[in-house]
């Protein structure tokens, strides 16, 4: 395994490479990353693996300052898994050009976490561009679990580079919660609520296509979910799954939900 610790590391590795795939993640690396990663060796000849905490994506300050930093532990799951390459860029390495024109996003796009993190989408799209424009990599591997994150890197991705953007599944723990690398900022209660919320959700779901007024029903669920476990739920939508909208029927869509539990805010989406 290698590790790419700036920008002249990565050309000289990946000089000549073909058959690339490309993981991006922020660290703390779990089962969701690592299934992620095992998809790409499947799938490719040679497999990286970025971590960078892109501060640009950070709508909140101390989330930022907070999130949680492994570095050591993920060089040793990623050795173990025997990746190719490690990229480990510093803001500078990334930042190392202006960009002409501003990123934004359309006005139907901003819905759902684009509506309550201001900016945050913007920071994503950036950082994925300049990752991308570097690595030049044959597929990029990303998850599910932040599905609307994946809807707008892989339209923007695909119209400006030969690259493709493969989607894959959310993994989950043996009690329903999906993986996320905050998981490990939740006290041991409120990780139990939000397993338990997720349950209910998951059945919520299942009976979704027998309900007459969806609108009203999941009105009514994030009302009695919020009171159920203490937590503030942000937004609580069902949506088409095919082109994001506020989806009126259950027929290809998927209920998003965006909770905060001990000041973390989790999303999910069933
Ligand atoms: P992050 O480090 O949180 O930026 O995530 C890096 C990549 O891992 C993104 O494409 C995420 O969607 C994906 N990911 C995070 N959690 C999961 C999960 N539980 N299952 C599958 N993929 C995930």
């Amino acid at each position: 395994m290698k590790i790419l610790l700036n920008n002249n590391d990565l050309n000289e590795a990946l000089n000549n490479v073909k058959n690339l795939g490309f993981v991006p993640t922020m660290g703390s690396l779990h089962k969701g990353h690592i299934s992620l990663i095992k998809e790409s060796l499947r799938k490719t000849n040679k497999t990286i693996v970025s971590i960078f905490i892109n501060h640009t994506q950070f709508n909140n300050k101390n989330d930022f300052t907070k999130y949680p930093r492994n570095k050591k532990k993920d060089l040793s799951i990623l050795k173990r898994l025997n990746v190719d390459f490690v990229y480990l860029p510093n803001a500078n390495d990334i930042y190392d050009y202006k960009r002409t024109k501003k990123i934004k996003l359309k006005k139907k796009d901003k819905i759902l976490c684009a509506k309550y993190r201001t900016g945050h989408f913007e920071g994503v799209l950036d950082v994925m561009d300049r990752l991308v424009n570097k690595i030049s990599p044959k597929y990029v591997f990303m998850g599910l679990k932040d599905f609307q994150q994946l809807f707008l890197v892989k339209n923007y991705i695909e119209k400006k580079y030969k690259s493709r953007v493969v989607p894959c599944k959310t993994i989950r723990n043996s009690n329903k919660l999906a993986l996320s690398s905050r998981n490990l900022l939740l006290g041991k209660s409120a990780l139990s609520k939000a397993e338990k919320l997720t349950q209910n959700l998951i059945n919520f779901k299942k009976n979704l296509s027998k309900v007459k007024d969806l609108k009203k029903a999941i009105y009514n669920q994030k009302i009695k979910l919020s009171k159920l476990f203490n937590v503030n739920i942000e937004y609580l939508e069902l949506i088409n799954e095919k082109n994001l909208k506020i989806a009126n029927k259950t027929k290809n869509s998927k209920l998003f939900i965006a909770f905060y539990l001990d000041k973390i805010r989790l999303i999910d989406n069933i």
